[in-house]
């Protein structure tokens, strides 16, 4: 039987024990993990040697995630390249210098040259990479409209949402929860407004992206309830950002802030 990259098949090929020797939960998530480039098959020790050479010899795996950024970025690079930066300056709510334009991305300016290459003080990632170059193609320049949206409700947002409350939501709820204050003083160093009083319920309205603002309500825990973090939209970002946009902007945040936490601060 050929695998031809399907998870499925390539589980029916595993010991089917979920020992997690693996450090994986189940086999169907080690085969899952193999067929996405992040797991090598020789970390099953259960697996069958004469099944293993076989593998090896017919088995592909697909490219790695880094590979992949890089492709799209390179190719959102191009696209920008042709784009006329001082027409689209005001739609973006960005700032013409010289021939580059200035992108203001949680208070940190962001730098794209004429040739789409981006620059900034900060640290480019490809977490605000991909979805800056992004934002140039597809922001309409909508007006703010105060009505404040969960993902799911967005135009084309309930696809991305399960993944989107995993990913950002519950990240960025265990750092609220495990860092107190601490966590919201750093949200302010990126110009986050903050609102509400310490150990009570918090909002932040945050500004990735200078037409797409976060607004993040946080919930304690309190009296055996587990605490809340919700993140909302306002409606306009239908027009000037697309769901996985917002997935990256908001995963890209949540580990962003988790690194710099963990070396800065301690946990209560
Ligand atoms: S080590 Fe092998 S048998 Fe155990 S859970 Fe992982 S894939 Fe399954």
């Amino acid at each position: 039987m050929k695998i031809n990259n399907n998870p499925l098949q390539l589980y029916k090929l595993l010991p089917g024990d979920n020992c997690r020797q693996c450090y994986l939960p189940s086999c169907m998530a080690f085969a899952a993990a193999v067929i996405a480039g992040e797991k090598r098959l020789t970390a099953c020790p259960r697996l069958d040697p004469a099944v293993l050479a076989r593998l090896e010899a017919e088995f592909c795996p697909r490219r790695s995630l880094a590979d992949e950024q890089a492709d799209r970025i390179g190719e959102l690079r191009q696209q920008v390249a042709g784009l006329d930066f001082a027409a689209l300056a005001s739609r973006l709510g960005a700032v013409l210098r010289g021939e580059s334009l200035v992108i203001s991305c949680l208070g940190k300016d962001f730098v794209i040259d004429p040739a789409g290459r981006l620059s900034s003080e900060c640290h480019v990632n490809p977490w605000v990479q991909l979805p800056l170059l992004r934002y140039l193609l597809v922001c309409q320049g909508a007006a703010e409209r105060g009505e404040w949206l969960p993902m799911a409700e967005l135009a084309q947002g309930a696809a991305v949402a399960p993944l989107f409350a995993k990913r950002c939501e519950l990240p960025l709820r265990q750092l609220a929860d495990r860092f107190g204050e601490d966590f919201f003083e750093l949200l302010s160093m990126f110009r986050a407004k903050v609102e509400g009083e310490p150990d009570g319920d918090r909002v932040a309205l945050l500004r990735p992206l200078p037409r797409v603002p976060f607004r993040l309500a946080y919930q304690p825990p309190e009296e055996g309830l587990d605490s809340t973090l919700r993140i909302t939209f306002d409606r306009s970002a239908e027009q000037n950002a697309t769901p996985e946009m917002l997935h990256f902007l908001a995963s890209g945040m949540a580990e962003m802030w988790e690194k710099i936490l963990q070396s800065l601060c301690h946990p209560r």
